[in-house]
C-alpha cells in the first residue's frame, strides 16, 4: 500500500523510511527528535523545584506515605537497572547504582522530607525538591570535582523519585530536554496543558480523534498534532527523527532526504498561504450579498487573548472554564476566577464574552475533584450534572461571573442540558446567588444573558421548550454528534464512525434554528463543525447566525464567508437536508467550496 506521497507505509525497519497513518489533529508541519513519553521512566527526568503547594492538617500523614512509597519505587527501579548491567557489563559498572541506592536509603534525607511535610504543612513533591535543592547547592558549592561529579548523581536520582511523585509522563512533559516532537500512548486533556510550550514542536498519540478534547487544545495552541496512530509506540523509538504532517495526518518517520526536501517546500507554501489568508482578518464577515455572520473565539486559555487580535475574532463566544480548573493545583477561588474574567471582560470593551459554566468530566478530569471512576465518563457524571451534584464547585463560579459581569459585556452558558428542569434547577441556584450578593452589596449585572448549550440530541429535540427560558442558544456540535451517532468522540477505533455530516445532524441543527427563530433569540455554533471550510456554508444556509472557532481558524473561515452568496448556501443546505448519507452531503459541500474559496480547499485548513 502507498500513501498519497507514495511513500511506503510499511513497518520501521531501523532506519527505513515508514509513514503512519493517522487523524489529523493541528495541521502544520514539523520535522524534530522524537520523545517518546510513558508513565515509566523511559527517558532521564531532569530535576527542579516544584513550587510549594499548602496541605491540610488531615493530609500530612497521606503526603508522608506517598513519599515513602516514591522511594520505595525508586529503590526497586534502581535495583532493577542494576541487574540488567549486571546481566550484560561487568560488576564495576553496576557499581555505580549502589551510590544511588545510598541516596535512596540516606536517613537525614528521608527524616528532613518527612519533618518538612509535617512542619511546612506542603505537598511532598515541593517539600523534596527543596530539601533536595538545598542539598545540591551545598554539593556544588564545594571546590572539589569529586564532589561536583557525584551532584550529577544526586541529580539524577532526585529526578528518579520526583518522576514516581509526580508521575514520570506528567513530569517531563512540562519540562521536555529541549526542542521535541511528543510521542505518547495517550494525551488527556490535562497533559496537554501541561506541554512545555518552549520546546514542544508537535505531538502523535495512539488514542484520540479530530474533536476530543486535547486535538481541539492542540488547534488553539497551534502545535500540529497527530492522533489515534495504531500501533506508535512499537515502531517509534526515543531520539528517531520524524516528520509530523498534521494536514494530512501521517507520520514519517526516518524521513528520507528527499522526503526532507519536500517537506520543507510544502510547509514555506502552506505558511504562505495561511499568511496570504490571514492578511484578511480585519475584513468584514460579510456575504457578498450582504448577510452578516458574526465570527467569535473559543478560549481555553485566558492568556490567549492576544488571538482574538490577531486572527479577527468578534469576540469570545466560548470560554472552557474547566481549563482553569485542569491548569491549577487547586480548585480556583472565586476571587480567582472573578479576576480572570472580569479582565477578559475588560480587555474585549463592549464585545461579547461568552463564559461557559464548568465542564469537567467525560475526558476533562482534574486531580482536584475526586471523580470516581466511572464505566461511560461521557455519559457519566459531568458538566451541570457534576455542578448540580457538588453547588461547592457552582456557587462560587456563578458568584464570580456574575460580579465580573459589571466590567464588560458578560453572557452565561450552560453546558450539557438534557432536560429543561435541570436549567430549573440552574435558575433558582442563580437566583439564591443574585439575592446573596444583593444582601451583601455587591454589584453585577442583573440582565446578564443566559444561554443554553444545545449538545445533546435530548436538548436539539427540545429546543422549542428551551428557547423560552432563555436568551441564546449555542450549539455544540462536538457533544452533539458524539451523543448522536452514539460514538465517542476521543475513540481512535471508531472515528469513521464519527460523522458530523451527516444528514441527520444538519435536521438537528435547522431544528434549533426554528426554535430560536419562533422565540427570536440568538442562535450560534461554537463546536469544531463551526470551522470546518466545508461546513461553514451549510450552517449559514440553515440560519446561523454565530460561528465561534479557534482564533487560528478564523481567518479561512472568514475568506469562506466573503466568498459566498447567502442565498445560494441557503439553496445548497436544503438540498443536503435531502441526503440519506453523509457523503452525499460531503460531495455537494466539496463542490461547494471548490467553487467558492478553492484555495481554502487546497489548503485544507482544518484547524
Ligand atoms: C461542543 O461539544 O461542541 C463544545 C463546543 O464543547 P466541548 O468541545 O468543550 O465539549
Ligand atoms: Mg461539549
Amino acid at each position: 500500500m502507498k500513501t498519497e506521497n507514495g511513500l511506503s507505509p510499511e513497518s520501521a525497519e531501523s532506519n527505513q523510511e515508514t509513514v503512519l497513518q493517522g487523524i489529523s489533529a493541528a495541521s502544520g508541519i514539523e520535522i524534530g527528535i522524537a520523545l517518546v513519553v510513558g508513565n515509566s521512566p523511559d527517558t532521564p527526568l531532569a530535576f527542579r523545584e516544584v513550587l510549594p503547594v499548602t496541605i491540610q492538617e488531615s493530609e500530612i500523614s497521606s503526603e508522608q506515605k506517598r513519599f515513602l512509597a516514591a522511594l520505595d519505587s525508586t529503590r526497586q527501579e534502581i535495583m532493577d537497572l542494576r541487574k540488567k548491567v549486571d546481566d550484560f557489563l561487568n560488576e564495576n559498572d553496576a557499581g555505580i547504582f549502589d551510590a544511588h541506592l545510598l541516596i535512596v536509603d540516606d536517613k537525614i534525607l528521608r527524616k528532613d522530607v518527612l519533618n518538612g511535610i509535617q512542619n511546612w504543612k506542603n505537598t511532598a513533591e515541593s517539600v523534596f525538591t527543596k530539601v533536595m535543592q538545598q542539598y545540591i547547592s551545598a554539593i556544588t558549592s564545594v571546590e572539589d570535582p569529586y564532589l561536583k561529579e557525584r551532584a550529577a548523581d544526586v541529580k539524577d536520582v532526585a529526578g528518579r523519585i520526583l518522576g514516581h511523585l509526580m508521575g514520570w509522563k506528567r513530569t517531563l512533559l512540562d519540562h521536555l530536554p529541549g526542542q521535541r516532537i511528543v510521542v505518547a500512548r495517550e494525551l488527556t486533556p490535562s497533559d496537554t496543558v501541561m506541554l512545555d510550550r518552549e520546546n514542544v514542536q508537535a505531538f502523535a498519540t495512539e488514542t484520540g480523534a479530530r474533536t476530543s478534547h486535547s486535538a481541539i487544545l492542540a488547534r488553539s495552541m497551534r502545535i500540529p498534532a497527530v492522533v489515534g496512530i495504531a500501533g506508535l509506540l512499537s515502531k517509534v523509538h526515543n531520539g528517531d527523527m520524524m516528520i509530523i504532517d498534521g494536514y494530512q495526518g501521517i507520520v514519517i518517520l526516518n524521513p528520507a532526504p528527499q522526503t526532507l526536501e519536500e517537506y520543507a517546500s510544502k510547509e514555506a507554501e502552506n505558511e504562505k498561504l495561511f499568511n496570504d489568508i490571514l492578511a484578511e482578518a480585519g475584513y468584514r464577515s460579510e456575504t457578498l450579498d450582504g448577510y452578516r455572520m458574526e465570527l467569535s473565539a473559543n478560549l481555553d486559555d485566558p492568556e490567549n487573548i492576544g488571538d482574538l487580535d490577531t486572527y479577527g475574532a468578534f469576540g469570545i463566544g466560548l470560554f472552557r472554564t474547566e481549563y482553569l480548573f485542569l491548569n491549577s493545583d487547586h480548585i480556583p477561588t472565586e476571587e480567582e476566577q472573578y479576576k480572570v474574567y472580569a479582565s477578559l471582560a475588560e480587555k474585549c470593551g463592549a464585545s461579547p464574552v461568552v463564559i461557559r459554566t464548568l465542564d469537567l468530566g467525560g475526558d476533562k478530569l482534574s486531580s482536584l475533584i475526586p471523580f470516581t471512576q466511572e464505566p461511560n465518563p461521557f455519559l457519566g457524571l459531568r458538566s451541570v450534572r457534576l455542578c448540580l451534584a457538588y453547588p461547592e464547585l457552582l456557587i462560587p463560579q456563578l458568584r464570580a461571573i456574575l460580579r465580573a459581569s459589571v466590567h464588560g459585556n458578560i453572557f452565561m452558558l450552560f453546558p450539557m442540558l438534557t432536560c429543561v428542569d435541570e436549567l430549573d434547577e440552574l435558575y433558582r441556584i442563580l437566583a439564591d446567588v443574585k439575592n446573596d450578593l444583593r444582601k451583601e452589596k455587591i454589584r453585577f449585572s442583573d440582565d446578564m444573558k443566559i444561554g443554553v448549550m444545545l449538545e445533546t440530541p435530548a436538548a436539539a429535540l427540545s429546543a422549542e421548550l428551551f428557547a423560552g427560558k432563555c436568551d441564546f442558544f449555542s450549539i455544540g456540535t462536538n457533544d452533539l454528534v458524539q451523543y448522536t451517532m452514539a460514538v465517542d468522540r476521543g475513540n481512535e477505533r471508531v472515528a469513521s464512525l464519527y460523522r458530523p455530516f451527516h444528514p441527520v445532524i444538519l435536521r438537528l441543527i435547522r431544528n434549533i434554528v426554528k426554535a430560536a427563530e419562533n422565540a427570536g433569540i440568538w442562535v450560534s455554533v461554537c463546536g469544531e463543525m463551526a470551522s470546518d471550510p466545508l461546513y461553514i456554508p451549510l450552517l449559514a444556509g440553515l440560519g446561523i447566525r454565530e460561528l465561534s472557532m479557534s482564533p487560528v481558524a478564523l481567518a479561512p473561515a472568514k475568506r469562506v464567508i466573503r466568498n459566498m452568496n447567502f442565498i445560494d448556501a441557503v439553496q445548497v443546505a436544503e438540498r443536503t437536508l435531502h441526503c440519506t448519507t453523509q457523503e452525499e452531503v460531503l460531495q455537494i459541500a466539496g463542490a461547494f467550496l471548490e467553487q467558492i474559496a478553492p484555495d481554502v480547499s487546497d489548503l485544507n485548513i482544518k484547524q
